[in-house]
């Protein structure tokens, strides 16, 4: 465990639970995806301009399964946070495995019914970011991305 001596990093987050807090933070720090891939089967950019968020991600596939993704970009804690999580539980997935645990996202973001068996991991640290609607587009950044990617959109301005 990181521990965590500079208080004052965590002065962009909403008022989240400490553990939460913790768990978005150390993906900002270390954010999973930076590797390149060998070759790229989807990729699109994303950017929310309320906060300055920015993300480029890249998808290779194989055998019908996401095998690598690779995300890079820039902006609020959130933002990292989430794109990191998406890189860690989107490799393995099928398409629609991937796209099911986006739409959990997005339901739970917006307050409705969600698929309970889904296993959410790190995401469920980004769910006291619905307590704050300006940040709930940075939460959904890279996954918004993620599905734009897969229809062919290459560029994504949310607002
Ligand atoms: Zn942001």
């Amino acid at each position: 465990m990181i521990q965590m001596k500079e208080k004052h990093q965590s002065r962009s987050l909403p008022q989240l639970d400490e553990l939460y807090k913790e768990i978005i933070l150390e993906h900002y720090r270390k954010p999973c995806g930076r590797e390149p891939l060998d070759k790229v089967d989807f990729c699109a950019e994303g950017m929310n301009p309320l906060c300055g968020d920015e993300v480029k991600l890249s998808l290779q596939l194989k055998d019908n399964k996401i095998s690598k993704v690779h995300i890079e970009g820039h902006g609020c804690s959130i933002s990292v946070a989430s794109g990191s999580i998406l890189a860690d539980m989107l490799k393995g997935k099928t398409i629609d495995e991937a796209k099911n645990i986006s739409n959990c996202l997005k339901n739970i973001m917006h307050d409705k019914e969600t698929d309970s068996k889904i296993d959410l991991g790190d995401l469920e640290a980004l769910e006291g970011v619905k307590k704050f609607p300006v940040r709930i587009k940075c939460a959904l950044l890279p996954w918004t991305t993620f599905e734009e990617a897969l229809i062919g959109h290459e560029h994504v301005e949310i607002s």
